[in-house]
């Protein structure tokens, strides 16, 4: 409210002021004569108008300082206010400010009850600020509660304490509700504990994962350039086998017919381990390129393992092998890309041979269960390790030294193929295998038909 004092007030005019603002007691009004002294008239509907102006004017006596500053503020269009403790009568409040009235001085003094201006002013603020979380009470000189936002709750004495400038010699408890600053302390050393606590996990993670990626990484690498190294190997010995009997023939110095054809049959029997390295190359690469394209038809699963054994035969029986089948006739066509198939087939055929010593046996069995036509190809080889068996399908992985497989050499690409073909089928395999008594593949293709790739 702003209240335009021109100089005097009326009866009317004090009555609708404490209307609107009930805490007001009185209302004094200070010019200044020429000679710089106040001349005071106070407006009061108490009977203590004299008391009041006495008590004014001693407060204007011993602040001449403030009072001055308060004018100074005035002439530069501010309007601040100040607050005095009057003697007039306990409890109340001088609230003073100057105005700029045609450059001469003029103080306007508003007289207020403390105790009123709490209850009707400072009360709503405070039960806004506090809502539930704080007890905050106004308290007097005397430390006498004037008002409490939670007035069923004791405030302990050694409560946070402000002084409230308004009301000189008022002040204001601070207590949070229900729970203690040292609780609450505890709470937050708790939780940032535990958030720390977090944190140094989210690190040790962090830096984990980067520990294990530049492991994997480096251990790519070294699989890579092993992987050359037994390429190069695989390559090197059939072109030398292939290139001595051809000389040798050159030569004209092999007479028998026989012994000619043995050495064809030699050459020949190479130039395809050589065309299988290559074409194994070629296909992982068509593989890591993504340019490898299937072509998805429902086809005979039996079927294609005869032809593959049919093919493999010779060189089985050359080899000393034994092959068992038992095939169900009974199960469904799958869909599947019939070459790639094939490709994965002829790859666990190969492995069974190269990692057989002494009982050279490999059963080939088919059939259904439930959701998937399954084949399985069984040896009675080297077997392969536990620890190995969870890598034996990662790109380039071959045994480490000191494994009887590692005498054989190949490239490690075989069973990382027949995995990705697998995939592409939306089938899956699965490896057992126990170390001296052979190793058995499990493929299994989902039944149903699927309409696209
Ligand atoms: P490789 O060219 O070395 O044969 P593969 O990817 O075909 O590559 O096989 C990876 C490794 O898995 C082989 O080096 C071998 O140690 C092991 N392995 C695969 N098949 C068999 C098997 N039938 N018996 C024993 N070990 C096998």
């Amino acid at each position: 409210v702003v209240y335009d004092l021109a100089g005097t007030i009326t009866r009317a005019e004090l009555s609708e002021i404490q209307h609107i603002s009930p805490f007001v007691t009185a209302i004094a009004i200070i010019p200044f004569n020429a000679a710089g002294h106040p001349e005071i008239t106070v407006y009061s509907n108490t009977e203590n108008r004299d008391s009041i102006t006495i008590s004014t004017l001693q407060i204007i006596g011993n602040n001449q300082e403030l009072i001055e500053r308060l004018s100074e503020f005035a002439i530069a269009g501010y309007r601040k206010i100040e607050a005095f403790e009057t003697t007039s009568g306990k409890n109340q409040t001088l609230l003073m400010f100057a105005a700029n009235k045609n450059g001469s001085k003029l103080l306007y003094g508003i007289i207020i009850d403390n105790k009123a201006f709490v209850q009707l002013v400072l009360s709503s603020r405070i039960q806004y600020v506090a809502q539930e979380k704080f007890i905050l009470e106004v308290i007097d000189h005397n430390n006498n509660s004037v008002y409490k936002s939670d007035p069923l709750t004791d405030t302990p004495e050694n409560s946070y304490q402000q002084s409230i400038w308004l009301l000189p010699g008022y002040a204001l408890r601070i207590n949070l509700a229900g729970t203690t600053i040292e609780s609450i302390i505890k709470q937050r050393s708790r939780q940032n504990l535990i958030f720390l606590a977090l944190l140094d996990i989210a690190l040790l993670f962090g830096a984990w994962l980067i520990f294990r990626n530049i492991r994997k990484e480096s251990r790519l690498n070294q699989l890579k350039s092993n992987f050359i190294s037994n390429v190069s190997h695989e390559v090197r010995t059939p072109l030398a086998l292939i290139k001595m009997y051809i000389e040798t023939l050159e030569m004209g110095r092999v007479k028998s017919e026989d012994k000619r054809s043995e050495y064809y049959s030699i050459i020949s029997h190479e130039s395809s381990r050589l065309a299988s390295i290559v074409n194994k190359i070629l296909s992982f690469s068509k593989i890591e390129n993504e340019k490898q394209h299937y072509q998805f038809k429902n086809v005979p699963l039996n079927q294609i393992v005869e032809d593959v054994v049919l093919a493999y035969s010779h060189h089985l029986k050359v080899k000393g092998f034994t092959l068992k089948k038992n095939l169900d006739e009974a199960i469904p066509e799958i869909y599947a890309d019939s070459e790639a198939l094939s490709e994965v087939l002829v790859n666990l055929l190969d492995n069974a041979i190269k990692y057989s010593d002494r009982e050279k046996k490999i059963i080939l069995s088919t059939g259904r269960d439930s959701t998937s036509v399954f084949l399985v190809i069984e040896d009675k080889g080297l077997g392969i390790s536990e620890q190995n068996q969870k890598h034996i399908f990662e790109k380039f992985f071959r045994v480490a030294e000191g494994d009887l497989a590692y005498k054989t050499k190949g490239s490690g690409l075989g069973l990382a193929i027949v995995k990705h073909i697998i995939d592409v089928h939306q089938g899956q395999i699965f490896v057992s295998s126990t170390l001296g008594k052979g190793t058995k593949f499990t493929l299994h293709f989902p039944l149903k038909n699927r309409s696209k790739n």
